[in-house]
């Protein structure tokens, strides 16, 4: 059943000997580059006595405007010569950070990969239909080399063009699809209105949700839509991209793969460690990559980790579904509220339909929510009354929810606007 059976179900002990020998070469590593190297000296840290995970408290988190203000080489530690690819954020908001690697570190990341993607049933004789953009972003890329990994058909066709990738769907019978979740919900109705059943006219039967946090309710509405298995996973391309963690058969959190990260959850205000269950941010250390080493990375991604070990047998630490991202949370009337929570409310609530957006704004110095909600289509045909009554209760759900009274709108679907890449569920106007 497992692909890498030995490290996937390491006993504890064993897997700490391994982050302790793995920690101290990433540490030698770190201490080649002129960030670290300043760092060390700076806070007058002895490299050499950071032993364990407990140890690296002593080592203050990178953050991403350090990775920002080491551009372009502050943190490589290996000759230029060594590098065989870099991955790069786009650089249109400020100085681009950027990732390099070696032939080994792609080799490990695409078995890291190649591991996540066995872990939820793709095998050798699958179909892989990967609609992530291939470039600098590390969707694409990443996911394709572990497909290719692990030997199955890969069909490099990228983000985007609906049209063509039905027409791929339709005549290859893709099985395996890899795509952002607000995409699969508008390509699912693209399907229909071409009449055919993405149920049933199709080979899909397991979906690669990446690229955008979303909801259990979003993941359901997907597996609905395609009659298939929908599996979460978590990648930022500062710890190489997709592979970080991915969910297994049981889809109950998703196992983040120790034997490449040490991974801490932390308070975000005073960063002491978490207990399980309790939310906090994500700050990892690898601790499996040569050309970029990164220790105590700050994600601002808000996750839980779970204590109970996972029926499918492996050991690697749980984590939740990102809740939302430290820099997601907006403050509304002096409440903390993070789009997630709007998602989530809307997304158990069968009449709505795949569409919404959040809109705040500012009038007579007053913040205002508005959210747009589409909803099913045979409801507008209903009578006013019950549309009213539909309405009020998707208020009401939403302030027990948020704790603030939104103005909600309901329109047809298709009415709001759609991206073939990331949606857009944020819009706000206050500080314009
Ligand atoms: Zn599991």
């Amino acid at each position: 059943m497992y692909w890498e059976k030995e490290i996937e179900t390491i006993s504890p002990e064993e897997l700490k000997t391994l982050q302790q020998e793995r920690l101290k070469l990433t540490l030698q590593r770190a201490a080649q580059t002129p960030f670290y190297r300043k760092l060390f000296a700076q806070a007058k840290i002895k490299p050499e006595l950071i032993k364990t995970k407990e140890d690296l408290q002593f080592i203050p988190p990178t953050t991403k405007e350090d990775l920002r203000s080491g551009f372009p080489f502050g943190f490589l530690s290996v000759p230029l010569t060594e590098v065989v690819r870099l991955h790069s954020s786009s650089g249109t908001t400020g100085t681009p950070t950027v990732i390099y690697h070696t032939a080994s570190d792609l080799a490990r990341w695409s078995n890291q990969v190649a591991r996540s993607l066995f872990t939820v049933g793709v095998r050798k004789n699958d179909i892989f239909q990967n609609m992530m953009s291939y470039g600098l972003f590390t969707g694409g890329l990443g996911m394709h080399y572990g497909a290719e990994r692990l030997g199955a058909m890969t069909i490099p066709i990228g983000a985007g063009n609906s049209k063509r990738q039905i027409w791929f769907l339709k005549h290859f019978k893709s099985t395996v699809i890899h795509i952002i979740p607000s995409y699969a919900l508008l390509l699912s109705n693209l399907i229909k209105s071409e009449g055919l059943d993405p149920k049933t006219d199709f080979n899909v039967n397991i979906i690669l949700l990446g690229a955008e946090p979303h909801s259990e309710g979003t993941r359901k509405r997907v597996e609905q839509a395609f009659g298939a298995k929908a599996y979460n996973s978590y990648g930022l391309s500062e710890m190489n991209g997709p592979g970080v963690a991915f969910e297994c058969g049981y889809q109950t959190g998703m196992h983040l793969w120790e034997d490449y990260y040490l991974v801490e959850i932390v308070n975000p205000k005073i960063l002491t460690p978490c207990q399980p269950g309790e939310l906090g941010e994500i700050i990892l250390t690898t601790i499996n990559r040569e050309a970029t080493p990164i220790l105590r990375y700050r994600t601002k991604d808000l996750a839980f980790y779970y204590q109970e070990p996972c029926p499918c047998g492996r050991t690697h630490l749980r984590i939740s579904r990102i809740q939302g991202r430290a820099d997601d949370m907006f403050i509304f009337r002096g409440v903390n509220i993070f789009p997630n929570q709007i998602e989530t409310v809307l997304m158990n609530i069968p009449e709505v339909g795949a569409n919404y957006r959040i809109i705040l704004s500012r009038e007579d110095y007053r913040d205002i929510m508005r959210i747009e909600v589409e909803i099913k289509p045979e409801l507008f045909a209903g009578e006013l009354p019950k549309l009213e009554r539909l309405r009020e209760r998707i208020t009401n759900e939403l302030r027990a929810e948020i704790l603030v009274t939104p103005q909600v709108v309901l329109v047809e679907p298709g009415t709001l606007p759609t991206q073939e890449g990331k949606a857009i569920r944020l819009i706000d106007k206050r500080k314009l």
